[in-house]
């Protein structure tokens, strides 16, 4: 069991080809974006049923895309830097006249009159949308058994969850049926499935990526970014997706940051954060690996410092009180007249109740309940009050840790991936699956995990960095180090 588990991760690393290799196939003709497209399309034959990653293939418009790429290149056009690369996008993002479930009843049917942003942006490149992956339900939940539409399974072990909540983005490109993805992160949303599925996941700092066409979950902590096999093809996704967006109010006013050609820097002379008061929960498998990417960079050239975060064991109590309070207003717009489904009634509140009970799922109605009760007139103070300072003091721990750091290393996921069904039946057990993704949110700092080795059963083990506002270049930096070194 643990042989042919490694065995098969070893096959999976090595038989998927790079985006950036595909899109330099594409655009010199060496392959065509069409035949890329039914490799990747056979494959979802071969193991869709078993992984279950998507809500919906895009199988036409995939190929419509895909013909339109390889016509641009034989007219000699300019392809673009994603030429006949299929990517799958997480159905929380909206794609115009293609259903946009967020895996959750309530938006049965609903099929947005307009494309997110980063939707695209990635077009505009050239890039071929293979389909919408499945997630918890509105992004609330770290394994994907929360979706409307069945779990989605982890392809390097389908006794396993992939992570969540972009468990079926992550999945995706780990069973090879996208060569890249994009995801959401509110808590840890595409980093903990990056780490639990053998993948680079990044989260932008707040701003970088344009939230425009996102179904908004907690908006201020809410970010797009990649899922992809390596750093460099994280690297490329990022680039293509950031940089100003006039339709998003929380954009920041600056191009898109170079990123690519940081990747070959080295880490010689970066100050490296160790955390001496991590909260406890990490397992032993996956501490050894940090020790061990600490070894690492020391070997290639950093200076590994220690620092203090004290703030952050209240991180997840202060995220668990903000996020549901934003939810609970984010989700009232769900009310049956406006989007998808609607359970008719006599009178009006009763068809707002039971479209609503009829139409979330148990994680979201206990969102909604514990956000409204956080934000109620008796309460606020106490409780979503008392969290915005907690989420200021974990800004002002960062801060002081990043006046002797450049970057800090952490675990991503406290574990490896988990047996299904094994944290369903408490809620409290799965929200400590993002005791490490959660604190950066708060800030609105970036931060990636990198695959760095194997754990328990011989399942892959995720790195996490992080760095201060607007940090990507250094960032990217020491994951790359990160990926040589494992
Ligand atoms: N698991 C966390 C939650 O359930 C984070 C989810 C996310 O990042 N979207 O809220």
């Amino acid at each position: 069991m643990v042989v042919s588990v490694f065995r098969h991760r070893v096959v999976c690393m090595s038989e998927f080809q790079t985006l950036a290799s595909i899109a330099a196939d594409v655009a010199s003709g060496r392959t065509t974006a069409r035949a890329v497209l039914d490799t990747h399309l056979a494959r979802i034959d071969a193991r869709e049923t078993e992984v279950h990653a998507f809500n919906l293939v895009m199988r036409e418009q995939a190929t419509a895309a895909a013909d339109a790429v390889d016509a641009a290149v034989k007219k000699g056009d300019a392809p673009g830097r994603l030429a006949g690369v299929p990517i799958a996008l997480k159905d929380n993002m909206c794609t115009r006249g293609v259903d946009t479930t967020c895996s959750s009843k309530i938006l049965a049917g609903w099929k947005p009159p307009y494309n997110a942003t980063v939707v695209d942006r990635l077009a505009a490149e050239g890039a071929v949308f293979v389909g919408k992956t499945n997630l918890d339900e509105f992004a609330m939940g770290s394994s994907t058994e929360n979706s409307a539409f069945g779990a989605t399974r982890n392809p390097l072990d389908i006794s396993r969850v992939p992570g969540g909540s972009s468990g079926g983005s992550a999945a995706a490109v780990a069973a090879g049926f996208s060569a890249g993805s994009l995801g959401s992160d509110t808590g840890g949303s595409i980093r903990q499935p990056a780490a639990l599925c053998g993948l680079v996941g990044v989260k932008p700092t707040y701003g970088l990526v344009s939230r425009y066409g996102l179904v908004a979950f907690a908006s201020s902590l809410d970010q797009i970014g990649p899922f992809t096999h390596t750093v460099e093809d994280a690297a490329i996704l990022t680039e293509v997706i950031a940089g100003h967006d006039p339709m998003d109010s929380t954009s920041i006013p600056q191009p898109a940051p170079d990123l690519v050609a940081e990747l070959a820097r080295g880490v010689k002379g970066l100050r490296v954060g160790r955390v001496t008061d991590l909260p406890e929960g990490a397992d032993a498998d996956v501490l050894q690996r940090l020790d061990a990417a600490f070894d690492a960079l020391a070997a290639a050239g950093a200076t590994i410092v220690d620092v203090t975060l004290p703030s952050l064991s209240f991180a997840l109590t202060a995220y668990y009180l903000i996020a549901p309070a934003e939810a609970s207003s984010n989700l009232a717009r769900y009310d049956g007249v406006r989007y998808g489904v609607r359970v008719p009634a006599g009178d009006i509140n009763t068809m707002y109740a039971d479209t609503r009970e009829a139409g979330f799922g148990d994680e979201v109605k206990r969102r909604i309940m514990l956000g409204t009760y956080a934000l109620s007139a008796g309460y606020y103070d106490a409780y979503y009050g008392k969290a915005l300072k907690v989420r200021r003091l974990i800004a002002d721990d960062f801060a002081r840790a990043y006046s002797t750091a450049d970057v800090v290393l952490t675990p991503t996921s406290p574990t490896v991936a988990f047996p299904f069904g094994s944290k369903t039946d408490n809620p409290l057990a799965m929200y400590l699956c993002d005791i490490f993704t959660i604190p950066t949110n708060l800030a609105g700092h970036p931060a990636m995990s990198v695959p760095f080795g194997t754990g328990r059963d011989g399942l892959p083990v995720g790195v996490q960095v992080l760095a201060p506002t607007l940090g990507e270049a250094t960032m990217f930096r020491v994951a790359a180090e990160l990926e040589r070194a494992s």
